[in-house]
């Protein structure tokens, strides 16, 4: 139907979060003939410097931080066969409450309209047939995954373009389950707090459900591409085998919609092909 490859744009915060969260889907629709655009709208200078040093500790220079992590990006993206990667370069905000939440460039602190004025471009250039970012709480909080969200949204209503968005999301019982495996391999991972608004959704608001199972080796070696954050990404310890078995399907929730297509749904481009 379409005279054009179908085209996917994932909108994500740092270097690394293409990876995590939608790693699966780039790599299978990659390799399916559709064109994937990755936006990253921030440098990751509160990620981890070399030889593990924190930020806000001595020796730890954005500088090379950045250029690090731009280079890592860039290697995740060969592995996952992204057609485009774009960069706003946006200064990384780091954990909400830190003091870079308002040092100049923040994402943060960045009008929502300005931002979301840069991507509409990039909206208009790619013309994106879905869209992928994350909900309204950047599904853990994170203020640059808060702020991704509201540009992205933003930058739809600005353009109409895609046909279909969706937010990424995990369903809650996959989330205990993933829990418990953590703990048991001695990772510090919080039982859930009542007090705090739970990530996730339940399985029966989750609209589409995609089976990355077969791209889960390339998953989890973008994800390793990043290793100067290895003691970030958590799901590195569980190593390639058992990582495959358990973050096969990626799930999402769709926030917009002009195919129709009925729900639940197993494709990001059901309705479009
Ligand atoms: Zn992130």
């Amino acid at each position: 139907m379409a005279e054009r490859p179908l085209t996917l744009m994932a909108v994500h915060a740092h270097p690394d979060d293409e990876a995590t969260s939608t790693g699966g889907v780039l790599a299978r629709y990659a390799a399916e003939g559709v064109t994937t655009v990755l936006v990253t709208c921030t440098d990751g200078r509160c990620g981890d410097g070399p030889g593990g040093v924190k930020p806000g500790d001595p020796g730890h220079d954005p500088a090379s931080v950045v250029a690090m992590r731009q280079a890592e990006l860039e290697a995740s993206c060969e592995v996952l066969k992204v057609t485009h990667l774009e960069t706003l370069g946006y200064a990384d905000s780091g954990m909400m409450g830190w003091p870079t939440n308002d040092q100049p460039g923040a994402f943060w602190i960045t009008p929502v309209d300005e931002a979301a004025d840069r991507l509409a471009e990039l909206i208009r250039q790619y013309e994106p047939d879905v869209i992928v970012t994350y909900d309204e709480n950047g599904f853990y909080g994170h203020p640059d995954h808060i702020q991704a969200h509201r540009i992205t949204m933003a930058a739809v209503a600005k353009t109409d373009v895609p046909a279909k968005v969706y937010w990424t999301t995990v369903p809650r019982t996959a989330l205990g389950e993933f829990g418990r495996i953590m703990r048991e391999l001695g990772v510090e991972w919080a039982e859930p707090d009542e007090s705090e608004p739970q990530l996730g959704l339940p399985d029966d608001e989750i609209t589409t459900w995609v089976d990355t199972s077969s791209y889960g080796t390339q998953k989890y070696d973008a994800l390793a591409t990043h290793a100067s954050q290895t003691e970030n990404i958590f799901f590195l310890q569980l190593g390639r085998e058992r990582f495959t078995e358990l973050m096969g399907m990626e799930t999402f929730v769709r926030v917009r919609d002009v195919t129709g297509a009925p729900t639940p749904e197993n494709d990001l481009f059901a309705g479009l092909r």
